[in-house]
């Protein structure tokens, strides 16, 4: 990172980029903001002049993200992971959230008495509950996790096949054209690279399966400080998210609408062409990031009782999840009581 670059701090100001957009090669920034919202270090976060996709600058490269996230892992998780069964609960209930928005807004996925089993495959699979809900629902389903411990914590207690590793080193040993399904929520954001990654996972979907990704939207209200931080390398709008995919070979099959907090979209792979591009030429993570204020952000949360609201979800969570032995039968009763109510094709 330059010294030019630390040296302004506010945002909107221009910045020629250390590095180049991953989108559409573009130089020419805005900067967002220039400290890292969890530990205040300087971490310049931009805006891409030509496409509109945020970006922190300068992008690590694959081998120091690598390095990063084994950092942070060694410290956060000295030993074997186990989740609280609250995180459970709630990782179970965003499964079947998922499972549901993908259902309703995709045809064909849905496994039937006389279908062939399906093939899925989940990349930061976590803790494993969507590739468990999947299993259960009659897919052939799989997971990434780079996370060693998340990844042995989901094998031993559900039972369910994951793959440790990054992202690239476990898709290497999948076949092209084999999965109908490949799903990634909250790991886009996270990649250094995106175009180059989206095309090896459309390689290895075959022609009819469907990607279903979920990013954090980078305009949803938050306050000042929380949005920017060196665990995300990329920032999305509804319509940069579009343009990545369909730069990468995709055709969009549906999406959540651009107000969502978290963004959906499924797609298809069409091509190894990519499509030309639309810039978001107007800086809205800009003005977005201006926008975001302290003050209108605190009373905005008191008059909408945010804090109680938040409080009384952890305690109905707390309570619920007490009533289990552990994850698996917790999730067995989730998915169980979910499955009589959901669609069935
Ligand atoms: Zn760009």
């Amino acid at each position: 990172m330059n010294s030019h670059a630390l040296n302004l701090t506010h945002a909107g100001a221009l910045l020629n980029g250390n590095s180049a957009c991953p989108l559409c090669g573009e130089r020419s920034s805005q900067i967002i903001a220039s400290k890292d919202g969890k530990t205040n270090e300087p971490l310049i976060t931009v805006s891409c002049s030509q496409c509109g996709l945020g970006r922190i600058d300068p992008l690590p490269s694959d081998q120091e993200l690598a390095e990063w996230y084994a950092k942070q892992y060694r410290q956060a998780y000295k030993s074997a992971v186990q989740p609280a069964l609250r995180h459970i609960l709630r990782a179970g209930r965003n499964a079947l959230w998922r499972w549901q928005w993908l259902c309703q807004n995709t045809s064909g996925l849905e496994p039937t008495a006389n279908s062939q089993a399906k093939s899925s495959l989940d990349i930061g699979s976590s803790s494993g509950e969507f590739v468990y809900l999947l299993q259960g629902l009659g897919f052939e389903a799989k997971g990434i996790e780079p996370h060693e411990g998340y990844a042995t914590y989901a094998r031993n207690s559900l039972g369910i096949s994951i793959n440790n590793g990054t992202l690239q080193h476990c898709l290497s040993s999948e076949q092209p054209s084999s999965l109908d399904l490949i799903s990634m929520f909250h790991v886009l954001e996270h990649l250094p690279e995106p175009v180059a990654a989206l095309r090896v996972i459309g390689e290895k979907l075959k022609p009819e399966g469907f990607l279903y990704i979920e990013v954090p939207n980078a305009m949803r209200l938050c306050s000042p400080h929380y949005m920017f931080f060196k665990a995300h390398t990329l920032y999305f709008t509804g319509i940069t998210l579009r343009n990545l995919l369909e730069s990468s070979g995709f055709k969009i099959v549906s999406h959540s609408p651009d107000s969502s907090d978290n963004l959906s979209v499924v797609a298809q792979y069409v091509s190894a062409q990519g499509t030309s591009l639309i810039g978001e030429k107007s800086h809205p993570l800009v003005t977005a990031q201006k926008a975001r204020r302290w003050g209108p952000y605190l009373l905005q949360q008191l008059q909408e009782g945010q804090p109680l609201r938040k409080w009384r979800v952890r305690q109905e969570e707390k309570h619920t999840a007490k009533q289990y032995a552990n994850g698996q039968v917790l999730l067995n009763d989730l998915y169980e009581k979910k499955s009589q109510q959901m669609p069935t094709s």
